[in-house]
């Protein structure tokens, strides 16, 4: 299947690391030229853009810098997140904003100073959200309620763009080994039981999802193969969130 990605600008936030690396990696294999936006360095050879996303004007200057480098931007890959466990009890008003900072505004951000570029190229969006968004995890109300936010505003965002034939879809993981996720587990006092646990009650395999799995899902809703797919929560989990708890 040729997805037609040939030459395009795609831009990734997070593409240094787990996912957002993975879905680099598919794009330079589909001949696109992904724009790597994040604060970490990539060890892939694409072109970067060094940023803190929590900061506004790095989103704007992350879209200029890709305009300036390209020209143009086909596509954007709002990715850049992390689990912080900012929870109800043990967090603080100030910290449940900053957890929002950390995962959700610049999602908007980057939508909004890519906007006009993505117009001008009849674009897609894809943004990447979490299972958390459809069945909490306790303890981490911002990271939570991020990615639920995200899953609304894909479904806002496909109704604005549908005049400007903008496509926007998200994707939702639930268990991808990643560096986060290492992090993530490392924080119980037996990581590798609790792994075990959780691999036990993933339906199709027993086995976690790999970041190349969720890639293979991002190019394609990117790809023109695509036309027609909108505002659409597509889930990459091995049946996590929607089959029977019995089978666990
Ligand atoms: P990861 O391995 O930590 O990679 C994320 C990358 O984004 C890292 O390079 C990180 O840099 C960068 N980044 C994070 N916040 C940033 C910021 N504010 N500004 C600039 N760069 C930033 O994480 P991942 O597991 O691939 O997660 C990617 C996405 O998938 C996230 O949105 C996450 O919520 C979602 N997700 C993952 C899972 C999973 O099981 N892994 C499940 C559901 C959803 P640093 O290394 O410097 O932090």
């Amino acid at each position: 299947m040729d997805l037609g990605l040939s030459g395009k600008i795609i831009v990734v936030t997070g593409g240094a690391s787990g996912i957002g690396a993975a879905i680099v990696r598919a794009a330079l294999a589909e001949g696109a030229r992904p724009v790597i936006v994040d604060r970490s360095k990539s060890e892939v050879d694409a072109f970067q853009v060094f940023a803190d996303l929590t900061h506004p004007q790095n989103c704007r200057r992350a879209v200029a810098e890709t305009l300036e480098k390209f020209g143009a931007i086909d596509a954007l890959v709002n990715n850049a997140g992390v689990n912080d466990r900012v929870g109800l009890a043990r967090g603080s008003p100030a910290e449940y904003a900053a957890s929002l900072e950390r995962n959700l505004l610049h999602y908007y951000n980057m939508a909004h100073y890519a906007l006009d570029a993505l117009k001008n190229s009849r674009g897609a969006i894809v943004n990447i959200s979490s299972k958390t968004a459809l069945t909490g995890q306790g303890e981490t109300s911002g990271y939570a309620s991020a990615k639920g936010a995200i899953l609304a505003l894909t479904r806002e965002w496909a109704v604005e763009l549908l005049p400007y034939h903008i496509r926007v879809n998200a994707v939702v993981p639930a268990e991808v080994m990643t560096p986060m996720y290492r992090n993530w587990l490392n924080a119980f006092p037996d990581p590798e039981k609790k792994l075990d646990q959780i691999v036990a009650r993933i339906p199709l395999g027993k086995r976690m999802t790999t970041a190349d799995e969720i890639a293979a899902m991002v190019v394609f809703l990117l790809s023109s193969q695509a036309a027609h797919i909108t505002g659409q929560h597509l889930f990459v989990d091995g049946g996590y969130v929607h089959l029977d708890r019995a089978l666990g």
